[in-house]
């Protein structure tokens, strides 16, 4: 259930202090210690697991509506502009945590983060293959 070696198993049993935003059976929610902007918060599974490939599909499928409460209320309690909601999955997405999470960043009009540029078109005919492959390797 819990890795003991873990930063965010030890954060939702009362380890390690967190300022605590939301608590069910299941989740748990705080403040992340270096956010993007204030109010930014974390929302874990209690159930250790270690990103998106690991944690099941029913425990995935119940973070949702969680999610969009917290997203809702962070918004409204920082008065922000809108939210990102991510998820870093691999050192290569810049995670840096290995306990699924889900980042909910309240974003502002002029808080100066830049979005991410797409980087070139697709060659000709590029675009299809692309799509193919995964459409074939979503059912193997
Ligand atoms: P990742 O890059 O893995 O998606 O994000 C991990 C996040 O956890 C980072 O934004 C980091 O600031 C946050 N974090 C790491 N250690 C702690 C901690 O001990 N307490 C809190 N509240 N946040 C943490
Ligand atoms: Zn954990």
């Amino acid at each position: 259930m819990k890795d003991l070696s873990c930063i965010f198993c030890k954060i939702s049993s009362g380890k390690i202090p967190s300022a605590k935003i939301y608590e069910d059976e299941e989740f748990f929610a705080f403040l992340d210690i270096k956010p993007i902007n204030s109010g930014h918060a974390l929302l874990i599974p209690k159930k250790h697991s270690v990103n998106l490939y690991k944690i099941t599909d029913e425990v995935f499928a119940r973070m949702a509506p969680v999610i969009k409460k917290l997203a809702v209320a962070v918004k409204k309690a920082v008065s922000a502009d809108g939210i990102n909601i991510g998820m870093n999955n691999d050192p290569a997405a810049g995670q840096l945590v290995f306990h699924t999470h889900i980042h909910i960043i309240p974003r502002y009009s002029e808080d100066g983060f830049k979005h991410w540029r797409g980087k070139r078109a697709y060659k000709d005919g590029e675009i299809n293959q692309v799509a193919e492959k995964i459409k074939q390797t979503i059912w193997h």
